[in-house]
């Protein structure tokens, strides 16, 4: 049997090595594969998280369910051995984040190359896929080279982030030529723009605070104040979980979680008579990063120059409000070119969960960032891409549907 995988990332090179037995070809229109990898984890790409299978699921933001089967199919212990079995090492750091003995983003793309090769695949660099056409007996797939066909397909060509690694989403109009519907790709995983100017305070890193929207819960860690917004573990997550939602909303700032508002209140009367003659704006010391102070202060209303022991219990209302519910006005994002991964993509309604085998047409097969699945950091993006592209692989080799 002939199977065509299009895309050389971590999905495509690891359904190529799963579809046993079948003659595969990858395509990919970029030099090399595995582009993105190179780039992924700062250099040293974090491929999985060895965590259990509810935790995965957990960790992913969109179409959880879909994903149950194939995680479960291939589980964190799988990658690991995949790697491992193919020459790279790996070791697995804070948060049950695993990375390349090595700390090489390279050697995982060198393992999953020869994972794909071991099976005989052939790739095809510099190719671009501009059509895939429905025939009586498969598929041809039309190339820059010319036209070819084949038995079964396998689209693996990620989403639209970071495009110079070659995800430019244009296999997104070969998807809808051929019946299925893409849900609108928005960045996930991405820095957020506000309207508020938080330049003064650039490069902040704020341990330990919450963040919320009206409609997501406080999520708990570090933020990084940037030159036009936030960024940092947080931001990110946030980004993920409202990437659908509509520019611009608020969002809120605990720079005290760990404080009740009347706790937070006792804490102030307790900094400010400590320190009765020293005037309110040099009296947050204690309580506040001092490149956050001057915010809290002009938004106070308070007089900055007042003695301490002159605000009032109104205004030290004020300041508590603003201390465990700074509000910024999130008015966009640093956009696909920044991006971690896109949230969008095929829609999964259209494919089988346990086979990856599209409902619309049989012998064409979906695998990675391509479909509209995407998850938080920590391994579980790349792990998606590795556990879709072996099911996909598999279930093509095989013959599976439904
Ligand atoms: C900066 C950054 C850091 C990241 N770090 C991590 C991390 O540490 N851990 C983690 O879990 N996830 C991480 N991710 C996310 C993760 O890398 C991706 O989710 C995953 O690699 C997606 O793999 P894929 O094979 O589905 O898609 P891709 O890797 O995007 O592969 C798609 C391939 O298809 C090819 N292609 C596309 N269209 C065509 C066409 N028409 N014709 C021919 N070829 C085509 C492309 O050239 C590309 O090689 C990171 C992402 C980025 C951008």
């Amino acid at each position: 049997m002939k199977i065509a995988v299009i895309g050389g990332g971590a999905a495509g090179l690891t359904a190529a090595g799963s579809a046993k037995g079948c003659s595969v070809t990858v395509f990919d229109h970029m030099e090399k594969v595995g582009k993105k990898i190179y780039i992924t984890g700062k250099g040293r790409c974090n491929f999985t998280n060895v965590c259990d299978n509810q935790t995965f699921l957990q960790n992913i933001v969109t179409n959880s369910p879909f994903l149950r089967s194939a995680v479960s199919r291939f589980t964190p212990y799988d990658a690991i051995d995949l790697l491992e079995n193919n020459g790279c090492k790996t070791k697995v750091e804070r948060g049950r984040r695993a990375f390349p003995l090595s700390d090489k983003a390279s050697d995982v793309i060198k393992a999953l190359s020869r994972y794909a090769e071991s099976n005989g695949a052939v790739i095809r660099l510099n190719s671009k896929v501009k059509d895939i056409v429905r025939t009586d007996n498969g598929y041809t797939v039309c190339t820059t080279d010319g036209e070819e066909h084949f038995d079964r397909v396998i689209l693996c060509t990620g989403g639209m982030s970071y495009s110079q690694t070659g995800s430019d989403g244009s296999a997104y109009t070969i998807i809808k030529r051929l019946g299925h519907t893409v849900v609108a790709p928005t960045p996930s995983l991405v820095a957020l723009l506000t309207k508020e100017n938080l330049s003064a305070a650039e490069g902040l890193t704020l341990k330990n605070v919450s963040l919320r929207t009206e409609k997501i819960k406080p999520i708990f860690g570090d933020l990084m104040i940037t030159a036009d917004g936030i960024s940092g573990p947080i931001a990110l997550t946030l980004s993920a979980y409202a990437s659908r939602e509509q520019f611009p909303y608020k969002a809120y700032i605990d720079f005290k979680p760990a404080l009740s508002a009347d706790e937070l209140d006792a804490r102030l009367l307790r900094d400010f008579g400590a320190q009765l003659n020293k005037q309110f704006k040099n009296a947050l010391d204690l309580l506040l990063p001092k490149s956050i102070i001057p915010f809290i202060i002009e938004m106070s209303g308070v007089d900055g120059v007042l003695p301490v022991n002159s605000v009032t219990k109104k205004q030290r209302a004020r300041i508590v409000e603003l201390v465990k519910n700074f509000e910024l006005n999130v008015i966009g994002n640093e956009g696909f070119n920044r991006a971690v991964v896109t949230c969008g993509g095929v829609d999964v309604k259209e494919v089988f969960p346990k086979t990856m085998e599209s409902r619309i047409l049989r012998g064409l097969y979906f695998a990675g960032e391509t479909l509209d699945v995407d998850a938080l950091t920590g391994g579980y993006n790349f792990h998606i891409a590795l556990a879709t592209g072996y099911v996909a692989g598999s279930s093509a080799a095989e013959g599976h549907n439904g």
